[in-house]
């Protein structure tokens, strides 16, 4: 019997006794090849030698150091060097134990930026029916996932919301990749224009949707036009990079590859990969000197934010991401992990779609291709396949609920960036398999 309460109560789960590289093993000998980076944490993989190193240097040296009295070398190399990697100005960062704490410390730092301006009136977020940002009452306020929200309301803070960038299942046929585009624009500047600019503090998305959609890119244009109509009425764009930056998507942030820089973005998983709980939030020069003019501070703070050991953890992934050009073996694993999906499930009936950035992959699963009609969400396919895959040796990230917590399953694809080619194959095979 166990005295921890578990994810699924009842159910009490393998017990992790190792992990080195891209696998886990379990205490009856069990070994899985990580083929989800956990939840699309590990990108350096289990036990790297430099990372543990770091760690055990910062803990023999102060293994804590409460941020209401001290900084760290480990703190502030580690800010400097996202700071220096960081598009635009978004070069102020502000540490976290998590990315719940990360989504939630931007919505503050957001609307606190407000206040100061004196615009306390501001109090509206808007956010995508499809995204996850987190857990903690905030950013579940944020959340699109119906199921995860139901049993928590009334949430905590104002969400308007908008329809995801869905393209393979919400674009109507006939109609141009373009005219979809322009069309969630139009309603995203409807909703900001009918909530009133002056009360609306911010837009937040996740520019590759991630756990409740199954590796979901942008159509091409999209966070351009996200960007201008923030621009236009003047408020602020919230980036949630929590699972699909830092590398995970083949460039560093993800929005690169939109050519986008946001106000403020959140970070989390790959930042610390895995190594300790860390989240960051990058935040745009402007908005942090709004807040230090009037001389006051953030009202914000956990007693764990910026931990040393955490931080040097972070600083260590960091740099052998970067000496070792881990981000772009990500986006030429992707690529490779792309085809062998494709070689594998485009004939399969029940895969619908294959899609995703760099190593952040997704399938989606359908009754009928033909139709996109999605499995009963009361056979929790999703759920099913994962027990399938465990039983094989292979971690996945499998979703149902793709739309409101309502449509579709699907299975997210997310291992750490020094898989082998040979690696790829062997979770293709296992993964046919289990379907
Ligand atoms: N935002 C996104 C996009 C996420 O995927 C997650 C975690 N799945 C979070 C926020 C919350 O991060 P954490 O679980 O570390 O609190």
């Amino acid at each position: 019997m166990s005295h921890l309460i578990h994810r699924h109560l009842c159910q009490r789960p393998p017990v992790a006794v190792g992990a080195s590289g891209v696998y886990v093993d379990d205490s009856l000998g069990r070994r899985y090849l990580d083929a989800s980076g956990g939840a699309a944490v590990s990108s350096l993989g289990h036990g790297h030698p430099d990372v543990l190193a770091a760690m055990h240097a910062q803990i023999e040296r102060a293994a804590y150091a409460h941020t209401g009295f001290f900084t760290t070398e480990a703190a502030e190399e580690l800010a400097a060097l996202l700071a220096a990697d960081a598009p635009g100005d978004l070069d102020h960062v502000y540490l976290t134990s998590g990315g719940s704490e990360a989504v939630e410390a931007a919505l503050k730092l957001a609307r606190q930026y407000y206040v100061e301006r004196g615009e306390p009136q501001r109090a509206i977020f808007i956010a995508r029916r499809q995204s996850y940002h987190g857990s903690t009452l905030g950013a579940l306020a944020l959340g699109g996932n119906t199921q995860r929200r139901r049993h928590f309301a009334p949430l905590l803070i104002d969400v308007a919301r908008v329809a995801p960038c869905y393209a393979w299942r919400e674009r109507a046929p006939g109609q141009s990749e373009d005219d979809y585009t322009a069309g969630l624009l139009a309603e995203l500047e409807a909703c900001i224009v009918g909530a009133g600019p002056q009360r609306v503090i911010g837009f937040c998305a996740e520019p590759v949707v991630g756990a409740t959609g199954g590796a979901i890119p942008p159509t091409p244009g999209y966070f351009k036009g996200v960007r201008a109509l923030c621009d236009k009425h003047d408020i602020l764009f919230i980036a949630d990079e929590v699972m699909c930056g830092m590398g995970r998507t083949g460039t560093l942030h993800a929005l690169e590859q939109d050519d986008v820089v946001a106000d403020l973005v959140a970070l989390g998983k790959g930042l610390g990969g895995g190594y300790q709980p860390i989240g960051a939030v990058l935040a745009r020069a402007p908005l942090v000197r709004q807040l230090s003019e009037g001389g006051g501070a953030f009202e914000h703070g956990h007693t764990y934010g910026g931990h040393p050991v955490a931080a040097a953890a972070a600083l260590a992934v960091q740099r052998v991401l970067r000496r070792d050009g881990l981000v772009a073996q990500a986006a030429r694993r992707g690529a490779q992990l792309r085809a062998l999906l494709h070689r594998a499930f485009d004939a399969h009936p029940h895969v619908g779609d294959i899609r995703g950035r760099g190593l952040l992959l997704g399938l989606e699963l359908v009754r009928e291709r033909a139709s996109k009609a999605p499995f009963a969400p009361a056979l929790q396919l999703h759920a099913r396949i994962k027990r399938q895959a465990m039983a094989r040796g292979l971690m996945i990230y499998p979703m149902g609920g793709t739309v409101d917590g309502e449509r579709g399953d699907h299975i997210l694809l997310a291992p750490p960036f020094i898989v082998s080619e040979a690696e790829l194959g062997e979770i293709v095979t296992r993964l046919a398999e289990a379907l």
